[in-house]
């Protein structure tokens, strides 16, 4: 007799979201049924909330060598980078020169968008055919006195790490303030806020295996930006709403785990990318991976000739979690604003997938990967 045992799945997915770590459930859970008194009141029993959020707030800013009350937790990366951008704009009612890159995530995209219609001044600057965005074209920008630059720290489609430190310097000699989307990067590689300089940097912590819906936004001292939501005086005045304390201490918690284990982890992901790519390579398929220096664990492969979309159902039937685009970008078929930036042909361009790899990740998904693309295309 042979018994069917139907493969687990794996998830490869983990630019979309990541699996909550068990250390940061457990230190959220006695903030759900216990401890859940408002941190905002006086009494005893929030002392220990109070405590928590504060506590949460320091490990965050250690993190990414801030100062805690430079930052500010919000309900996710969108959130974050709506309020840098839209905070910074309707500050006062100046026109302010709002400038990104083409390849942004349509939380930053669409922000600058909504600012150009009320009548701000607005750039879109181009990268190359890695993604790298082109600095001399920022140098070009006129800033005026009123200027934001707004550059992602790693690209959530093909990967690449953006020259981050040096447009932030650009930006700054021509007076301008500095944001960046850090939504992918943060918990994967090193961020120290005060060595890049930045302004303002967006974080998400269900990237970095925190729980979903909560995220932070780190303002240095003496930016000019508006409150984002108008109300109580949480958050130092910012961005009123009660806090959600289990939320905010889990982000901590996992930040925290991850930032402890980085390096190790991104030498574990560089290699399962390597098994990876010369498992595909010993089949003589006809694929490219895109973007340069990219994020650890992230492949953006374009197949010759190939349907992505088809891939992804023909792996989702293999029960392999994998996307086209970008999630947020899930239901749409159309090639992404980023492949269509760094000139992708569209022979390739039709055919990407995205693989990323978490800090779940083995050798024997990425060979059951490699398999299943290899079967996908012989046929
Ligand atoms: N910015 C980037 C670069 C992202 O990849 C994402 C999510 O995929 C976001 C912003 C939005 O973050 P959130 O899902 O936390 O709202």
């Amino acid at each position: 007799m042979t018994t069917n045992v139907a493969p687990r799945t794996i998830y490869a997915d983990n630019a979309a979201t990541t699996r909550l770590s068990e250390r940061a459930f457990e230190s959220m859970l006695p903030f759900m049924l216990e401890d859940f008194g408002n941190p905002s009141q006086p009494y005893a029993f929030s002392r220990s909330t109070k405590r928590a959020v504060r506590s949460a707030r320091e490990a965050v800013a250690r993190c990414i060598n801030a100062e805690p009350d430079e930052i500010f937790f919000t309900s996710g990366g969108t959130e974050s980078d709506n309020w840098a951008i839209k905070g910074f704009a309707l500050r006062d009612a100046s026109q302010k020169v709002l400038t990104t890159s083409e390849i942004e995530h349509h939380a930053v995209l669409n922000s600058i968008d909504a600012m150009r219609v009320i009548g701000h001044r607005t750039h879109l600057l181009p990268v190359d055919s890695d993604g790298t965005l082109d600095l001399s074209a920022v140098e070009r920008v006129d800033f005026g006195d009123n200027g934001l630059m707004s550059l992602m720290f790693a690209n959530n489609e093909i990967g690449t790490l953006q020259p981050v430190k040096q447009t932030c310097d650009i930006a700054h000699d021509r007076g301008a303030y500095f944001h960046t989307d850090a939504v992918q990067a943060v918990g994967h590689v090193p961020i120290d806020v005060k060595d890049l300089g930045v302004d303002m940097l967006s974080a998400s912590a269900h990237k970095f295996n925190g729980p979903r819906g909560i995220g932070f936004l780190y303002v240095k001292n003496g930016t000019p930006l508006s409150s984002y939501a108008s109300g109580g005086a949480q958050e130092m005045g910012k961005r009123a709403g009660t806090e959600n304390t289990a939320a905010i201490v889990g982000l901590a918690t996992a930040l925290e785990q991850n930032c402890g284990k980085m390096s190790e982890t991104a030498a574990r992901l560089r290699d399962l990318e390597d098994e990876l790519l010369s498992q595909l390579d010993a089949a003589h398929l006809d694929f490219r991976r895109n973007g340069t220096n990219q994020l650890p664990g992230l492949l953006s492969l374009s197949f010759c000739n190939a349907s992505g979309e088809m891939m992804l159902h023909r792996l989702d039937l293999m029960k392999i979690c994998v996307s086209t685009g970008s999630a947020c970008d899930g239901a749409n078929t159309q090639i992404s604003h980023v492949l269509k930036a760094i000139g992708l042909e569209d022979d390739y361009a039709l055919g990407t997938i995205r693989i990323s790899l978490g800090r779940d990740s083995t050798s024997d998904d990425v060979s059951r990967i490699a398999a299943s693309i290899i079967k996908i295309h012989s046929k």
